[in-house]
């Protein structure tokens, strides 16, 4: 009964494997007939879609095959594991660090965001006085991370379309509109420097006649994370070695600690986790952090012509002020990106079909802003799963003795994951910093009800959030 129960829940959740090799089809029979633990613990779907998709062929570094006994072990190459890595190997600039990542760099949600590294949090709503420590809290956080990548990129010279453009802030409908003078009033309360848009001055800038008002908040970066995390991984101090495609299937807490991979494992003192919301798989924070599916579209690039029917800003990015609007960037090399789509799929990318069907919404989004580029095909359609909580807090600090973890950041997790990943190396070796205390003040997640009273929840809670987003989708 057992076993033809997993097989059903197999078969169901093998639909939304785009790629999934043979070898961990293998693994997953052998552990249900073998009852070890639950199914999706060694599921790792990718696709071939993301922005990793306009970048150039890229050549991965190895599987781990070998058996390894080693200090310190990091779990997941996206912003958070590499910056992680990165501190630990100057930390202990003897030891090596063994960096594994269960995919390719640039495939994990690191390299399917909407490349805005966040220097500024906002959560619709307004000022709330008694949350405005923490409001500095975060920021401050956010503003380290943004420090750390920007001094990487700039010394390590990663081509990555890195760009100081700051971020425009917009409303198009009424419950937008409204939020306009909440957030202006967010920023005037922590002196964040910004500057009000109306109609005219959004559509002189960006081309497009949607907007009735806005913000621009000069303090953020837009960037191609792919290219920024694989940049990231390709030039790692030389103490680290990244094994990709290497996902680690199962940890024994026993001393030393054990990761077992699909051919072989690893003894090590410490691991640290930076697996996003698929620690789960791993057995840490069942039911405190769960995966939403986000899907957008790239057009193809844009002529000289199609260019000059825009504003005067040759690239651009906007976050809607309507908690379930569009995102949308105008890229340096010339491409309209719209993602507006967010929904429940168990943790899971979106099939082909899906993603062609999503690709609806995304155009209906993409022509209400651009009638005069409604003719320019879409190229480039992707899924990507970011990381959510109940209460919207983040994870950082032990889930276990030698153990640690950190993640989860509610689709802001460019410089906020730099941070954390990076106080965690320095928490996991005693250390103590005001970065620390930050991330460690971040309040317990909230409870999650497990399937199917997840899925109800869920479904509840985005309709909740796409509630009167009207023309701001
Ligand atoms: C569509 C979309 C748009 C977004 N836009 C933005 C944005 O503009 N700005 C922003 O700041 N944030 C954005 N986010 C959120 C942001 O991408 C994430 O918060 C960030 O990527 C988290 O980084 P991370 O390193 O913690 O996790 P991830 O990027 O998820 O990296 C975790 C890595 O761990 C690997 N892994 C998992 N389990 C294992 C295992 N058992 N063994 C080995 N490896 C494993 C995964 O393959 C993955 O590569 C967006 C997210 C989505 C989905």
């Amino acid at each position: 009964m057992e076993i033809t129960w997993r097989f059903i829940l197999w078969k169901r959740s093998s639909k939304n494997i785009v790629r999934c090799d043979r070898k961990y089809l293998h693994a997953i029979v052998i552990r249900i007939l073998t009852n070890q633990s639950r199914l999706d613990t060694v599921i790792y779907s990718t696709d071939q879609h993301g922005w990793a998709e306009l970048l150039p062929d890229y050549t991965p570094q190895p599987q781990l095959t070998t058996s390894q006994r080693v200090p310190w072990v990091v779990v997941g190459a996206g912003f958070t594991g590499l910056a992680c890595a990165r501190r630990l190997a100057e930390l202990h600039r003897d030891e090596e660090i063994i960096l594994l990542e269960a995919r390719q760099v640039g495939q994990g949600t690191s390299g399917r965001n909407s490349g805005f590294a966040v220097a500024v949090t906002y959560s619709n709503g307004g000022f709330r006085v008694k949350e405005e420590e923490d409001y500095r809290r975060i920021n401050r956080i956010n503003q380290a991370g943004l420090e750390i990548l920007r001094k990487q990129v700039q010394e390590l010279e990663i081509d990555c379309q890195w760009r100081e453009d700051g971020f425009h802030h917009l409303a198009a409908d009424k419950i937008a509109v409204c939020e306009t003078d909440l957030y202006l009033h967010f920023l005037k309360m922590l002196e964040i420097e910004h500057t009000a848009l109306d109609h005219e001055i959004i559509c002189d800038r960006l081309g497009t006649k949607l907007y009735h008002r806005g913000v621009h908040v000069p303090d953020g970066v837009l960037m191609q994370p792919a290219a920024l995390v694989r940049g990231l991984a390709e030039r790692l101090p030389s103490n680290i070695q990244l094994y990709e495609q290497s996902p680690v299937l199962q940890i024994d807490t026993g001393r030393p600690l054990t990761l077992k991979l699909d051919n072989c494992e690893i003894k090590a003192d410490n691991i640290l986790l930076a697996t996003n919301y698929e620690v789960s798989k791993l057995g840490y924070l069942n039911q405190y952090l769960i995966g939403s599916t986000l899907s957008g579209s790239f057009t193809r690039i844009l002529t000289q012509e199609e260019l000059g029917s825009l504003g005067s800003l040759q690239h651009w990015g906007v976050l809607s002020l309507h908690g379930g609007g569009a995102t949308v960037r105008l890229t340096p090399d010339h491409r309209i990106c719209i993602r507006n789509t967010a929904e429940y799929h168990g943790g899971a990318l979106l099939s082909e079909r899906q993603l062609t069907e999503r690709q609806n919404i995304h155009r209906q989004g993409f022509e209400s802003r651009f009638p005069q580029l409604k003719n320019v095909p879409f190229e480039y359609a992707w899924s990507g799963v970011e990381g959510i909580s109940r209460n919207f807090t983040n994870f950082f600090g032990k889930q276990h003795e030698h153990v640690y973890f950190a993640g989860g950041y509610n689709g802001s997790g460019v410089s906020r994951g730099t941070a954390f990943g990076t106080a965690l190396a320095e928490y996991a070796r005693g250390g103590a910093s005001p970065l620390i205390e930050d991330c460690l003040a971040s309040a317990p997640g909230a409870w999650i009800p497990p399937r199917p009273l997840l899925d109800v929840g869920a479904y509840f809670s985005i309709r909740s959030r796409f509630a009167g987003v009207g023309l701001d989708r």
